[in-house]
């Protein structure tokens, strides 16, 4: 409050001007509480111009000012014997300055806020005597540019006490929500604008990840539209308001999780707050675990550890360890040492024994060693090992064998190289095996023909480590392999070695340049390139013509058909299993920070419906409108929600509502569309009844059935086509929307449950889709004749105050609603064929676009001729009511002329009067047959209907 004069006791001082004009006098409030007014009452001398200007106000911040005045006011013939200068009202004025301006008063500088009056001025009391009303009365200014103002009271001439003045202006009171602490928010300057306010969480809270905490206050104080929030973070839990520290032998490690856990086994935290817990003594965390998983430890050794030694070779065996430490993820690693009598020591085994399957990280419990020298011994040691072993300090377990190797082989000879490749000898040499195990006395050489059939092979035999092989023919692949031999046997065959002996020289005769096998290469290359640029020539040339020459080939047809893609075909979003994934198959996802929102605009079933801006970065700003999804929904309203956008995202044209995107990764969900500044088409009209031409009107009417017939031809049925779903953009485009039945048809006012099961909107529903569900684009192109009446008519309810059931009936007996006021007969001929019985004789929305193209082109087809649109309810059962001109001759056609008295005595003679009987008036009459009662309402509705159409149409019953 910035100023009230009720709550001073002193003198109030404000200046009066002239000084016998407004008089500071103390009084008593109704309840009796000492107050200081003001008062006048000159009305007795004329030219009154009596001014009181309060003391400086600050304006603090705000934007938005309100001022309330309670005064009393005489009314003027309440005055005895009143000469004419007695006035009713008086003047309120501001002026802006940004610091006192002392105590003289010029009038020029005062901005008129209002005029004020009494809403009463005096009551009759009960027993005669006139009683002061006390009147309440609040103004508003803003925006406010200087530091504060005054407020002046002009009085002209009136008997006026001001009883109390106060200021105040509006704020949204700091909240905590969502763990964000929103401060104390002055409004915004404008009615309907919201000032977006940024939170700042909690002690111990951080901003979810992308999503930053917002609110908007508007102008009435109240926050709305949450965006966002905090959540408590790690080592914190959300306790009320507030984050907590998690409790000892508790812990939280991110601030995703909602709540503090009990420290996980053989693990501890004695402070409060912690984000993880520290392992016992001799326990440990692999690097891989989470916070949550058990403290864990070593395995102990594994048990039974058993051998079997061939020659040079080793397999050992072994069981599980008895404690696995508290995983599961043991292996086992074997240690290799080879020891020496003489000097007593052992010593790694080093590279050259190999280990099968491998000698670390062994998921198996055995291991076979090989390539071990003979006549050697070894110390073999098996390790269990598990994620925490290496982490551990412990002594390390092991399971040891001790074995000696016996009398081996050598073992397979190194790299073998080719020496020299001749036409009839090759020429190899090859170096030691690894492991001679004795002293090598030989090798062995063997080779055969790669090719051969007949499995048969040669050796060469040598001392050294290199031989060469002789009788071998020219031009042929020929499979060496080779192995030592010595005192204990051979040794294994090292790996196959293939060469290809030389051609003899006789045998080329024939140059490259006439090898006939290249010149046929080169052909075929050639004739290939040809072929392919025949081939894109032909697909090139069909692409740009449409028809080409190359069909005279007959059946190149076949070969090359492409198929263009034709129009786009509509996919049911509800056929995708996740709803998440089919929206964003249609919809891009919007950052939450390019939306902004300004205002609201709405509620809908979802949530609010705002206008604002988006900002894409490196796009222009673009208008927009927001849906938002309330905080709290359930997935079922989330994927109804969204299921708008996936059918919105789907279509691109300017009939069809655009959507910019969505935002589903953000709070709250929003789906953002091109705002359509005039709102929907049927509130629209209804604003600004009579006010477009009749071409005007037709031209929404073609831009609605563009967007239709855009939808007919992507296979998608809107099933809930009505003016209300029709919105309207600054330029007056039309452009249909509300799509995705379930959503729409929940949200809808006018929708009923049908006995067919679902709701439906009778009053713009096809006949067969009522009755059998069977909607199809014919049946939407019977809403669009209703959407036609409804535009025509500029707003008015089809079928006027008939029920819905009453509608059905018309309908069934042939009934349609008549032309609107000032329509075209073509255009109602539209509506009348829109509204066809047999769905297949409805025009398509093409026929419909060139009809009202044709009737644009010629605006003389749309003018009324004199009585033309009087036609009324097109009625094949029941006569036209201007056939009848009493109500006489009304029952006699309806065969209820029983009933004649009944209306007579009840004072019903005028066709008028029968006209605007109800349902309740009939039964009155004592008509009891509820058949006939309701033979007589269906016809008084009719004829109602037809009244109302006459009297617009200026005819008279
Ligand atoms: P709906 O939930 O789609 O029926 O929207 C509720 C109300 O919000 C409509 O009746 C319109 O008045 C308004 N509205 C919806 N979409 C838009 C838009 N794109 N531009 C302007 N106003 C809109």
């Amino acid at each position: 409050v910035l100023l009230d004069s009720k709550a001073q006791q002193t003198e109030l001082e404000w200046i009066s001007y002239p000084p016998n004009g407004w008089e500071e006098i103390s009084g008593l409030d109704e309840s009796y509480t000492p107050i200081r007014t003001y008062q006048v009452c000159r009305v007795m001398e004329p030219n009154q111009n009596n001014w009181l200007r309060t003391n400086w106000i600050e304006k603090r911040n705000a934007q938005r000012i309100f001022v309330e005045l309670k005064f009393t006011l005489r009314d003027c013939n309440s005055l005895p014997g009143m000469v004419g200068t007695c006035k009713e009202t008086f003047n309120l004025y501001y002026q802006e300055t940004d610091s006192e301006v002392g105590r003289s008063m010029q009038e020029t500088q005062y901005v008129k806020i209002d005029t004020i009056a009494a809403d009463e001025s005096f009551t009759q009391g009960d027993l005669g005597e006139r009683k002061m009303k006390l009147n309440t009365e609040v103004r508003i200014i803003g925006p406010l540019s200087r530091q504060g103002f005054y407020l002046a009271f002009q009085d002209v001439g009136a008997c006026i006490a001001l009883v109390s003045v106060k200021v105040y202006y509006k704020k949204c009171w700091s909240i905590i929500e969502n763990l964000t602490i929103f401060p104390d928010t002055v409004t915004g300057s404008e009615f309907s604008s919201l000032v977006e306010v940024e939170g700042i969480c909690v002690n111990n809270a951080e901003e979810e990840a992308d999503n930053s905490p917002k609110m908007h206050c508007s102008a009435e104080g109240e926050w709305l539209v949450p965006i966002g929030k905090c959540i408590c973070k790690a080592g914190f839990h959300q306790k009320g308001d507030a984050c907590e520290p998690c409790g000892r032998g508790y812990y939280k490690t991110s601030s995703q999780d909602l709540q503090c856990s009990r420290c996980p086994m053989h693990s501890f935290v004695d402070r409060e707050g912690s984000r993880r817990c520290d392992c016992d003594d001799g326990y440990y965390r692999a690097f891989s675990d989470p916070p949550s998983a058990a403290c864990t430890r070593p395995p102990s050794a594994p048990q039974n550890l058993v051998y079997n030694i061939n020659q040079t070779t080793l397999s050992l065996e072994w069981n599980p360890p008895a404690d696995t430490g508290g995983r599961n993820d043991v292996t086992y690693r074997v240690r290799c040492q080879h020891c020496s009598w003489e000097p007593e020591e052992c010593k790694p085994c080093g590279p050259h024994v190999g280990y099968f399957p491998a000698q670390s990280q062994l998921v198996d419990t055995y291991v076979n060693v090989v390539d071990l020298l003979a006549h050697a011994n070894y110390t073999f040691e098996v390790e269990a090992v598990n994620g925490v072993s290496d982490l551990s300090r412990t002594q390390r377990l092991f399971a040891t064998v001790s074995i000696a190797t016996g009398q081996a082989a050598p073992s397979i000879v190194g790299e073998v190289i080719k020496e020299k490749v001749q036409q009839r000898s090759i020429q190899l040499s090859w170096q030691e095996p690894r492991q001679l195990n004795g002293a090598i006395t030989e090798y062995e050489i063997k080779y055969y023909k790669k090719d051969q059939k007949d499995r048969t092979y040669s050796t060469v035999r040598a001392k050294s480590t290199s031989a060469t092989v002789n009788n071998l023919k020219p031009s042929t692949a020929y499979v060496f392999q080779i192995r030592a031999f010595t005192q204990a046997g051979y040794g294994t065959f090292g790996p196959r070695m293939e060469i290809t002996t030389k051609e003899e020289e006789t045998a080329a005769i024939v140059s490259s340049e006439q090898n006939p096998v290249i010149i046929i290469a080169v052909v075929a290359v050639a004739g290939t390139i040809i072929l392919v640029f025949m081939v894109f020539g032909f697909i090139i040339g069909r692409r740009h013509c449409g028809y080409s020459k190359a069909d005279q080939e007959g059946d190149e047809e076949l070969y090359f058909q492409f198929k263009f893609p034709g129009s786009k075909t509509y996919i049911d979003p509800e056929t995708n299993e996740d709803p998440n994934r089919s929206v964003h198959q249609f919809a891009k996802e919007l950052d939450a920070s390019y939306v902004q929102i300004e205002r609201v605009l709405g509620a809908g079933q979802f949530g609010e419906v705002c206008s604002g801006r988006l900002k894409v970065p490196g796009k222009r700003d673009a208008a927009v409108a927001i849906k938002t999804l309330k905080v709290g929904h359930t997935e079922k309203q989330k994927k109804d929600f969204l299921c708008e956008a996936s059918i919105m995202g789907q279509f691109d044209h300017p009939n069809v509502v655009h959507l910019e995107g969505v935002v589903t990764r953000g709070k709250p969900v929003m789906i953002v569309t091109e705002f359509m500044e005039n709102g929907s088409l049927d509130a629209f009209l209804r604003i600004h009844d009579g006010q477009f031409t009749i071409i005007q009107l037709v031209g929404m009417l073609r831009g609605i059935a563009s967007g239709m017939r855009y939808l007919a031809d992507m296979g998608y049925v809107h099933r809930n086509l009505a003016a209300r779903n029709v919105l309207v953009n600054s330029n007056l485009v039309c452009k249909v929307s509300d799509f995705g039945l379930s959503r729409t048809i929940n949200d809808d006012p006018e929708a009923v449950y049908s006995t067919t099961g679902g709701k439906i909107s009778v009053r713009w529903t096809a006949p067969e889709a009522i009755q059998f569900r069977k909607f199809t684009s014919a049946s939407d192109v019977w809403s669009y004749g209703v959407v036609m009446w409804e535009v025509m008519s500029f707003g008015e309810r089809p079928y006027w105050d008939m029920s819905n059931q009453d509608v059905m009936k018309a309908l069934e007996e042939s009934y349609r609603l008549p032309a609107p006021m000032d329509c075209a007969p073509g255009l109602h001929q539209l509506m009348l064929d829109c509204w066809k019985k047999d769905r297949g004789e409805r025009p398509k929305f093409d026929q419909i676009i060139s009809i009202l193209d044709k009737m644009i082109r010629n605006p003389n087809t749309l003018k009324t001729p004199v009585g033309t649109c009087t036609s009324p309810l097109l009625g094949q059962s029941v006569s036209n009511v201007s056939a009848f001109h009493s109500v006489e001759e009304w029952l006699v056609a309806i065969k209820m002329e029983r009933y004649r008295d009944n209306l007579t005595a009840a004072g019903y003679i005028s066709l008028e009067s029968v006209a605007r009987m109800s349902t309740e008036d009939v039964v009155r009459l004592g008509i009891t047959q509820v058949e006939h009662q309701k033979k007589l309402m269906s016809s008084i509705q009719t004829m109602r209907a037809q009244m109302f159409h006459l009297h617009h149409t200026g005819v008279q019953v």
